[in-house]
């Protein structure tokens, strides 16, 4: 393994500018983008700390999928920048994202996602987004092996797409460490400890780290930490199960979605289908959220679901079954920024079913805030304050699974 993969004896140091707990796409894509910026001016020192293996969270276990496609102006701006970021990572990472831009195609069955899809559309054109409506006909000449007999109306967008997550995550930690990022894997941070200025990490083997900010970027696990320092925040895990079936000759350029299940599926580079959808009763928000073991009754859910709307994926056979958490906030955006009580205390959690696709926007953001001050709409938006009066103001509606 190389050092750029991470190992459980680099050398972490006493003190550090900025530690970061978590080494999924959030923690690594911040590190990336703290590195970059404080090159040639006094560097930051930033320390990664992973318990365990990378991609061995949600970054390692989702659909991969890229969309501009939001309910909110807010999130389709910060999905059209993290495309654009996309399009030149591969080259500055030094590694094949495997980044397909085959389109999204979203389908309604029922006259609300009709009025969804038809809002999201006037929204889009009013932010430049190319979104356009179809008819169901128009969604059968896209993917002809379709059902289309319920669907009422769709939308495509040729720009969304899918990535290879791992490659992803690992480009991120290659070049992190690359440009001085201290990269520790399965390491736990067992517990953190106020300072006068800062925090002290306890780390399970019985070192003590300093840091004078520290990101807890822990993704469904992050409650865990918040509570050690009272920190209450309303995000909880979420078990959400996926699947890859054989390799199959390419046929299908979009990842398509049907609103009134929930159900997504697309078709890797490898040809194997990759397909979700959220089970009506998962557990969600206790222990059992984090048990990664998969289940019948989801492969049972799913099978239904995908060969009425797909009836040739009836031949198709499962390769692998899997599991990942969601980290879903109650109004189903983001939670980052200083914490309740801890401003030095950041959070970059909460992303839901929709981490993966704006780590390269929020890296980016979230690094030129921590090392510049400098502002941005979103940070105001996913502020963790904003669950302190109760209730939430708005919603976003456009999450899948
Ligand atoms: C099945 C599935 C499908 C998905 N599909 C998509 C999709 O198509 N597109 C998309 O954009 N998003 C998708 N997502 C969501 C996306 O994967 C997540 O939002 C994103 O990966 C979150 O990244 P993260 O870095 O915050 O969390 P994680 O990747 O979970 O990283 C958190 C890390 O923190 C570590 N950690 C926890 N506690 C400690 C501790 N005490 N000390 C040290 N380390 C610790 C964990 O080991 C873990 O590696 C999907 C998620 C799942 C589960």
């Amino acid at each position: 393994m190389t050092v750029a993969m991470g190992r459980a004896d680099t050398p972490l140091p006493a003190d550090v500018d900025v530690a970061v707990i978590g080494g999924g796409i959030m923690g690594l894509g911040l590190a990336y983008h703290l590195a970059q910026l404080s090159r040639g001016k006094s560097p930051l020192s930033v320390a990664v700390i992973e318990r365990s293996y990378l991609v061995s969270g949600a970054s390692g276990r989702n659909g991969g999928g890229v969309r501009m496609q939001w309910g909110d102006a807010g999130n389709v701006r910060l999905m059209m920048e993290s495309i654009e970021l996309c399009k030149d990572l591969a080259q500055q990472l030094g590694i094949n994202l495997w980044f397909r831009q085959g389109g999204y195609l979203f389908l309604a069955r029922s006259e609300a996602g009709e009025r969804r899809l038809e809002r999201n559309v006037q929204l889009h054109g009013e932010v430049g987004a190319p979104t356009r409506l179809l008819t169901a006909a128009e969604a059968q000449a896209i993917v002809p092996q379709l059902d289309v007999a319920e669907v009422r109306l769709a939308t495509f967008n040729p720009e969304d797409g899918v990535v290879f997550p791992w490659a992803f995550v690992w480009g991120y930690a290659a070049k992190a460490v690359e440009r001085g990022v201290v990269l520790r894997t399965h390491t736990s941070v067992v517990r953190v400890e106020p300072l006068a200025q800062g925090y002290a990490l306890h780390l399970h083997t019985g070192e003590v780290v300093r840091a004078r900010r520290v990101v807890n970027a822990t993704g469904a696990w992050s409650g865990a930490l918040n509570r050690q320092l009272g920190i209450d925040l309303p995000n909880r895990p979420h078990r959400h199960e996926i699947l890859s079936s054989e390799p199959l000759k390419p046929f299908l350029d979009p990842l398509v979605v049907d609103l009134s299940t929930g159900l997504y599926f697309s078709q890797s580079t490898r040809g194997e289908l990759v397909t979700g959808i959220s089970l009506p009763d998962a557990p969600d928000g206790s222990d059992e959220s984090l048990t990664l073991h998969s289940s019948l009754r989801f492969l049972t859910h799913l099978s239904a679901t995908l060969t009425r709307l797909m009836p040739i994926t009836a031949a198709m056979k499962v390769l692998r079954q899997w599991v990942g958490p969601y980290d879903v906030s109650p109004d189903g955006d983001a939670i980052v920024g200083p914490s309740p009580g801890h401003p030095d205390f950041i959070q970059v959690c909460g992303f839901t079913g929709h981490g993966f696709m704006m780590a390269p926007a929020v890296g980016r953001l979230l690094a030129r805030w921590l090392a510049l001050g400098e502002a941005h709409p979103m940070l105001a938006r996913w502020s963790p304050d904003r669950f302190a009066a109760g209730g939430v103001a708005r919603r976003e509606d456009m999450i899948i699974g």
